[in-house]
């Protein structure tokens, strides 16, 4: 629809100017400092940074209902800087002028209701979240847009000449990092580091089809950071890790559509996501903040944070009781299926401790929970869902897992409604299910397969001998009808089909 054609009311509302005062602000010591350049550690204390805006408290005078109004008006603009995550462009990165919005595609996922059988077995009603429906088949880019604007815009305004943008993967950030730096070359260039052996052969196809290039190296992804955070500490490269504050503030479009998808009514709610950097929770959480003190909403949602036992750093920490003497400890990962995960050092953990604490605060009572599931619960919930009529990842089989364990610890009532993150689309994931299907998962998966989950192709052996007849030569045709009867016989033989065409029914 056209901005004329709107209601008088909302016109002057629907396209946003560059406003606010956003700020990297230190999670470890509070310092501020300007976003006129690319930063992501406190020069002070080394710790984290989130993106703050200084100018909050305009948000909260225009009114929650009107807020809501804004972004469902907005839905229905053609205009491409404001149909993915800009459209909560006073939330999401009110500095940055539309001509600088990078839109691919992403955002804006469907959430699809689970069908009853599969909500029986889960014991509550739930949907899946689908963000392997986003242009890399990852939620990494919202993130990657965020980043990738306020590059551009820093590019538009003269403040950087060139970039190369690098980043550590467990394969989506690569993924979704290679392909927004392709729209934005030749000034923008990126460069991944993907631990060896450990992202899928999709995965692997994504950055080098985007032209990145892509490095191979020993180890696992916690090595591959800790060699990029040396990069971005001696050469002038620009980091597209969650580390860097801008990816946290553009995935915190996932809380916003959640709520504009629920019409703004999170009463009840639950919302569930696997945990690995820790950088998704962070936004998550930090965005559903940011709407309740505007008003937008008036409820926190439960949030769930779901771990593998092979690599739960996050989730340990906060089994450790009592809380004031959790101490977080790095560990040594075990392999797993929800391998874009499999982090023992999550780059986001303090900012987790820190927003954990400060929504639990808002909310007024504990809102956030941490659940672990095993490798075995992670592929039995996927094939189910997608035997379910869903395309949930790996992780999104660990999302499932998790509300499963949170319903069977009470933490989430029968009468509550969750969102589940399938974070990737399945296919970026089928040599798991493959391994699953062929019974050859190494041990230390520890994934035993269910007969009733599995599947194979059934191979029809040739009911000709030699050549098989060619459709374009006149000649076989007796033969080609031949052998169409005898595979479609056979076809029918294995699915138990009874001949019906003699009684004349089939005419
Ligand atoms: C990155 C990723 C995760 C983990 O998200 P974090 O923000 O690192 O916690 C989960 N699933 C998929 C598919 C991912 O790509
Ligand atoms: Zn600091």
């Amino acid at each position: 629809m056209k901005p004329q054609d709107f209601p008088a009311f909302i016109r002057s509302l629907l396209i946003p100017a560059p406003g606010g005062e956003l700020v990297y602000r230190c999670i470890g010591c509070g310092r501020q400092y300007g976003i006129g350049e690319l930063l992501y550690t406190c020069p002070f204390c080394h710790s984290v940074l989130l993106i703050d805006d200084l100018a909050f408290e305009r948000l909260k005078a225009v009114p929650g209902a009107r807020w809501r109004q804004i972004f469902d008006y907005r839905k229905m603009l053609t205009i491409p800087a404001l149909r993915g995550i800009y459209r909560y462009h006073e939330f999401i990165g009110p500095t940055i002028p539309l001509d600088a919005v990078l839109y691919l595609g992403e955002g804006h996922t469907p959430m699809v209701e689970a069908n009853a059988n599969l909500q029986a077995r889960a014991g509550l009603r739930f949907y899946f979240k689908n963000d392997g429906q986003n242009p890399s088949a990852s939620f990494k880019d919202r993130g990657m847009a965020s980043a990738l604007s306020y590059i551009h815009y820093l590019l538009n305004s003269g403040k950087l000449r060139h970039v190369l943008a690098v980043c550590a993967s467990t394969g989506d950030t690569s993924a979704a990092a290679a392909l927004y730096a392709a729209y934005l070359q030749p000034v923008v260039k990126s460069a991944v580091l993907l631990p060896q052996g450990k992202v899928t052969p999709q995965q692997l196809s994504q950055p080098l089809g985007s032209g990145a290039t892509v490095f191979e190296i020993p180890g696992v992804f916690d090595h591959c950071m800790k060699v990029v955070e040396a990069l971005s500490e001696s050469y002038p490269v620009a980091l597209l890790n969650s580390k860097n504050a801008w990816r946290i503030l553009g995935q915190e479009s996932y809380a916003y559509e959640i709520a504009q998808d629920f019409e703004y009514d999170l009463t009840g709610k639950v919302v569930v996501v696997p945990v690995g950097n820790a950088g998704n929770i962070t936004a998550v959480m930090n965005g559903f903040m940011k709407f309740y003190r505007a008003g937008v909403v008036d409820e926190l949602p439960k949030i769930v944070g779901v771990q593998s036992a092979h690599a739960d750093p996050v989730y340990r920490y906060y089994a450790q009781s009592p809380p004031e003497k959790r101490k977080f400890a790095p560990l040594s990962v075990q392999p797993s299926v929800a391998q874009a995960a499999m982090i023992g050092n999550p780059v986001s953990m303090p900012r987790v401790i820190h927003l954990t604490a400060a929504y639990n605060r808002l909310a007024g009572c504990e809102r956030v929970f941490f659940v672990q599931v095993s490798e075995q619960q992670i592929m039995d919930w996927q094939l189910t869902a997608n035997r379910n009529g869903h395309i949930a990842c790996t992780h999104g089989g660990e999302s499932l897992a998790g509300l499963v364990a949170a319903r069977k610890r009470r933490l989430i009532a029968a009468d509550e409604t969750a969102v589940v993150d399938s974070t990737a689309h399945a296919l970026k994931f089928s040599g798991f299910q493959q391994m699953y299907f062929s019974d050859s998962f190494p041990p230390e998966f520890e994934v035993v397969p269910r007969p009733d989950l599995t599947n194979s192709p059934i191979r029809v052996a040739s009911p000709v001998a030699g050549k098989l007849p060619d459709a374009g030569n006149p000649d076989d045709h007796e033969a080609l009808a031949l052998f169409v009867r005898r595979v479609a016989g056979r076809i029918a033989e294995t699915l138990g089909l009874k001949n019906e065409s003699a009684s004349g029914r089939m005419q």
